[in-house]
């Protein structure tokens, strides 16, 4: 078969590597000058340190075939993700932790006391069904926590107060009660040694792959090809006719320093007065490397305008009634299936994406044995 797969990042590799090892002939097109899609690596000329171009990805999972899957094709360095972060002129740990807990209240206590001072003294709870992100955090962590460490962080990352956003936002308990400042709670956690551009090249390298940069997709171009998977944004296959699903929008702002600029990887700032949310130092990124130089991104979070790179879906009520709509258009159409985080408009970390990938690939060969129907999402967005 003859299959077009829109979008060089993630999603559209691990797809056409799959299609391409069965025999298919793969072509695959993306907008950009470079492969990996949000992914993307590369490093500064000036100082040679690897950067995340649109912003810091950390990989991290629960599933070994993905793991074993992403270890064939780089090497991948033990990385930990531990992140810091600025509220009211000092620096403390994050996730909150007992770290975090005894320093902001100036207590030593332990696992068992912190537990019974959050839940009992600061929590509040009278709130029994929290329905806002406000709310869910009153109900666990209590006012004074929910303060320094939640409510200006989110107001500038999702642009409007936490009292209306969906309580599902903030995980049941956004603390822990031991010292553990591990980031992410996976098994398997590291960074890719040359970066992710180099490994989604590798998976790109195959003699059935030909990619096709600086190449924008347009509809009658699946006209020629049997199938045709899109990982571009969703209302943008339909030309945003029915309207533009609302995104956040991230803006770098990005500045050089000679040394060690802010001694780890990302520093948030937890105040409202603070414009950004964090700055991210990308050489602590790659702990096996030396450099002097150093590259920083402070970054701005913003509502997309139609120019703009879309970073976060926002599936608030008004974009899932859209998404709705988008939905029942793209179950009309044949010969396509939309994928990945834009086609699918959901939040997807990097080896949830390259697990639904390789469900599709394997959807779509088993479809094709069996002569029934590919559907247009293996993973549905509502
Ligand atoms: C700021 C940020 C930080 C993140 N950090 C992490 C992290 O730490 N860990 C983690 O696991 N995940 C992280 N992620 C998630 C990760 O970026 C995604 O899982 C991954 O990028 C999804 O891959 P994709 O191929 O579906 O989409 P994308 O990477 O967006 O690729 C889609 C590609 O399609 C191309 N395209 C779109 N429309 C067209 C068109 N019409 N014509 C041609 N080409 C087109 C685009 O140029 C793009 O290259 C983060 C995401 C963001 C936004």
């Amino acid at each position: 078969m003859k299959i077009l797969l829109v979008g060089a990042g993630l999603s559209g590799a691990v797809i056409g590597r799959h299609l391409a090892e069965a025999g298919h002939d793969i072509t695959i097109v993306d907008a950009r000058d470079h492969v990996g899609g949000n992914c993307h690596t590369m490093r500064d000329g000036d100082s040679g340190v690897m950067v995340h171009v649109y912003g810091p990805h950390i990989f991290h999972t629960d599933d070994e075939e993905v793991w074993d899957y992403v270890n064939g094709f780089a090497r991948f360095r033990p990385y930990r993700n531990r992140v810091k972060t600025t509220s009211r002129g000092q620096v403390f740990s994050l996730p909150v932790n007992l770290h975090t807990i005894n320093q902001f209240f100036g207590t030593t206590m332990r696992p068992d006391e912190a537990r019974a001072f959050i839940t009992q003294q600061q929590a509040d709870t009278s709130i029994t069904d929290p329905q806002t992100f406000e709310e869910q955090a009153l109900r666990f962590v209590g006012r004074d926590l929910y303060e320094a460490f939640f409510k200006g962080y989110t107001m500038k990352q999702w642009g409007c107060h936490p009292s209306e956003l969906p309580a599902s936002i903030l995980k049941r308990l956004p603390v822990r009660f031991n010292y553990d400042d591990n980031y992410f709670f996976h098994r398997f956690q590291g960074m890719p040694e040359h970066g992710y551009s180099a490994m989604i090249a590798n998976i790109l390298d195959h003699t059935n792959i030909n990619v096709l940069l600086e190449t924008v997709f347009d509809r009658s171009q699946g006209e020629d090809y049997d199938h045709v998977f899109y990982s571009g944004p969703l209302d943008g296959y339909f030309r945003y006719e029915l309207g533009r699903l609302g995104y956040r929008t991230l803006d770098f702002e990005r500045f050089t320093y000679t040394g060690d600029y802010q001694g780890c990887a990302v520093m948030n700032y937890a105040d409202a007065d603070v414009p950004y949310t964090r700055i991210t130092e990308h050489k602590h990124f790659s702990p096996w490397e030396t450099h002097e130089g150093s590259v920083l991104y402070r970054e701005y979070s913003r509502a997309a305008a139609p120019d703009d790179i879309p970073y976060y879906p926002i599936r608030m009520v008004g974009e899932k009634d859209l998404l709705g709509r988008y939905v029942a258009r793209a179950k009309a159409t044949k010969g396509v299936s939309f994928v990945g985080r834009l086609g699918t408009y959901r939040y997807l970390d990097m080896d949830v994406t390259i697990r639904e990938a390789l469900d599709c690939a394997r959807a779509y060969l088993a479809h094709g044995q069996a002569g029934t129907q590919m559907p247009v999402f293996s993973a549905p967005p509502l």
